[in-house]
């Protein structure tokens, strides 16, 4: 099935919001006229107005790097679906695995937080993928498996619809290490078949999953020519305008 590529990319605790226009005014016109894929940027919750202003009538979205389940409340430091909405946001990453591993985020918060931007048009990117020490124990298998079953729990597929998962292997994140298209499409024939028994499998065969862990323009082209994967979240090499672009028209 033919699947429209989502390239997100992934801007972590980077850039100010004179950085980010700065970003915008060289990578805008790189990608003026690319309509193969679709593309979205996620900044720091603080660039988030400017990057909205540079993008406006362009072909690019924003999205946000984490999100809180509640609507509103005495949460302090935390940001709402309904927030993001409002300032003008389409997507937002869920359970990255810097969240998991230093901010507590468990499969559980992530089900909480998935269930709550279900409930608005804003679309999830919700990352899953294991350590290197699970890979090395061949427990790929069944972490992929209960990341994805503990996300999914009491999910419809209706609710569904705009879910987009990313496979980031976390040993392959900022490490220079980049899964083979060989690995990174077996690790999304795990996660899709997993999606098909949740949401059947109409469902798991429109389901974008993005590959993540050092997405290069030296790599992208290997990776993005296998038919599993549907797109990439890329961090490092999104900062650079010109290097985002090349791997946006890899
Ligand atoms: C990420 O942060 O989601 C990521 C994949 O980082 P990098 O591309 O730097 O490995």
């Amino acid at each position: 099935m033919q699947r429209k590529k989502l390239m997100a990319a992934n801007w972590k605790m980077y850039k100010t919001p004179d950085e980010t226009r700065g970003f915008f005014t060289i990578f805008l016109p790189l990608v003026r006229d690319h309509d193969r894929d679709e593309i979205v940027v996620c900044p720091p919750y603080v660039d988030l107005a400017t990057a909205l202003e540079s993008v406006r009538g362009s072909n690019i979205a924003v999205g946000a790097q984490n999100v809180h389940w509640g609507k509103e409340g005495a949460f302090t430091g935390e940001i709402s679906p309904t927030m993001l909405l409002a300032v003008g946001c389409t997507h937002v990453i869920i359970g990255h695995s810097e969240r998991r591993q230093y901010f507590g985020e468990t499969d559980d918060t992530v089900n909480l937080k998935l269930k709550a931007v279900l409930e608005t048009s804003l679309t999830p990117i919700v990352c899953v993928g294991e350590v290197l020490e699970e890979r090395e124990a061949g427990l790929t298998e069944d972490v992929l498996r209960r990341q994805c079953t503990r996300a999914f729990y009491k999910i419809s597929a209706k609710k569904a619809t705009k879910l987009v998962i990313a496979y980031e292997p976390v040993w392959a994140i900022g490490t220079g290490k980049t899964a083979t298209p060989q690995i990174a499409s077996e690790a999304h024939r795990l996660i899709r078949s997993e999606a098909a028994k949740t949401f059947g499998q109409e469902f798991a065969d429109r389901l974008r999953i993005l590959y993540g862990g050092s997405v290069k323009p030296e790599n992208a082209k290997a990776l993005m020519s296998e038919d599993e994967l549907d797109g990439a979240l890329v961090g490092g090499a999104s900062l650079d305008p010109k290097s985002f672009a090349a791997i946006v028209k890899y």
